[in-house]
């Protein structure tokens, strides 16, 4: 609620918009120790900018991370994450189940630089293990993966990295802030987009990495500065209001979604159900050691495949069709013809995205109103 604010002379309560490209200086002495970095302030919103600072410290002390930096969105992150720590001639592992841009990242646009890269099943160790090159640089991982919920043994993976001197990076967007601390299980790296939960009202993009001082140093800080992935400070601004109700948000949408989540699993029309926090979840166990809440995010299969799908969508009234998640209003997408539409039927099947899948995202709706949608919804299925 407070970490990183800076006040301006008018002792403002609420964090001010500093909506500026540049600084004025005194001198021209004082300038150049500016660029010298002996004169401590900003210089151009590139590198940084007072409202921008204030949402890198309170993400980075939500985080319990040493140092954060944002970016103008959540694939801007993933990829100057990336990118920061490989060069030409190394190689990259990461789970198959992956944000769609993300996998795209690493499995197409990695490779054009002479990055290598090897997709495992994540929840699989020895595939992992068995992965590993000598010129392995990085592991990225997702967990929950979009959009099938698997979950990985993040602590586990972690080791693995650790062992082949390689640095974990993890997309933590399903989990959020406040269900799954990545740093505290020995990841290197975490990464958000903050597009998602964190704004959590549909506004406006955003992205941060966040690390120890040393590995923001080393890998990420010149890269952003030089290649300008910069966030406006208006996002910042509105993120930053995003982050003072970001708990109580996700704490009522993930008891929302754990409550629709258990009355779809008794529904006769659904076929199979995706919920972390239910005992049936395949990767119970990891979830109860790793993490300290469930999701907001649902997986289902309905009958009849990719038609029973879009009858399902499409009777849906107060849920929305977007692709979207983390919103405050109830979304529902079909991964197959949307996020995952580029990849073969095969890729989707081995990433687990039938045809017959839909995501939900629980907004702040209330339950009642949304199992009544759900259950009108599934009666013309
Ligand atoms: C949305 C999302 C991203 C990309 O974020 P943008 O802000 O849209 O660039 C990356 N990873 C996951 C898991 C996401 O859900």
């Amino acid at each position: 609620m407070h970490a990183g604010q800076i006040r301006s002379q008018f002792g403002e309560t609420s964090e001010a918009l500093f909506l500026t490209q540049g600084h004025v200086y005194d001198s021209a002495e004082q300038c150049e120790a500016r660029f010298l970095g002996k004169d401590p302030g900003f210089i151009y919103a590139r590198f940084s900018n007072p409202t921008v600072q204030m949402f890198e410290q309170r993400m980075a002390a939500l985080e319990g991370a040493e140092s954060a930096r944002a970016t103008a969105t959540g694939m801007a992150a993933v990829t100057a994450a990336l990118m920061g720590v490989v060069s030409a001639g190394d190689h990259v592992v990461a789970a198959r189940a992956l944000f769609g841009s993300c996998r795209y990242v690493v499995e197409e646009h990695l490779p054009r630089f002479g990055v290598a890269s090897t997709l495992v099943d994540g929840t699989n160790l020895h595939e992992w293990r068995a992965a590993i090159r000598p010129n392995t640089k990085a592991l990225f991982l997702e967990s929950p993966a979009n959009p099938t919920l698997e979950v990985i043994d993040i602590a586990a993976v972690a080791q693995i990295a650790k062992m082949a001197d390689a640095k974990l990076i993890v997309d933590n967007v399903f989990a959020t802030p406040l269900w799954q601390k990545p740093l505290t299980l020995g990841t290197d790296c975490v990464v958000y987009s903050a597009t998602k939960h964190i704004d959590g009202q549909g506004r406006c993009l955003g992205g941060v990495i966040l690390a120890s001082e040393d590995f923001i140093q080393k890998h990420v800080h010149t890269l952003l500065r030089q290649t300008g992935p910069a966030m406006s400070p208006f996002n910042a601004w509105v993120l930053l209001k995003g982050l003072e109700t970001l708990p109580l948000r996700v704490r009522r949408q993930t008891e929302s979604a754990a409550r629709i989540a258990d009355w779809l699993a008794q529904h006769p029309k659904v076929r199979k159900l995706i919920y972390p926090g239910r005992k049936d979840h395949p990767q119970a166990d990891v979830i109860a050691r790793q993490m300290s809440g469930a999701s907001t995010l649902i997986a289902l299969e309905v009958d009849g495949g990719k038609a029973g799908a879009f009858r399902f969508l499409n009777a849906l009234a107060l849920f929305r069709i977007s692709n979207n998640l983390g919103d405050a209003k109830s979304l529902a997408v079909h991964p197959a013809t949307t996020t995952h539409q580029r990849f073969t039927p095969e890729v989707r099947a081995a990433m687990g995205v039938g045809d017959g899948l839909a995501r939900l995202s629980i907004g702040l709706e209330h339950p009642d109103d949304l199992i009544a949608d759900l259950e009108q919804a599934l009666a013309l299925v």
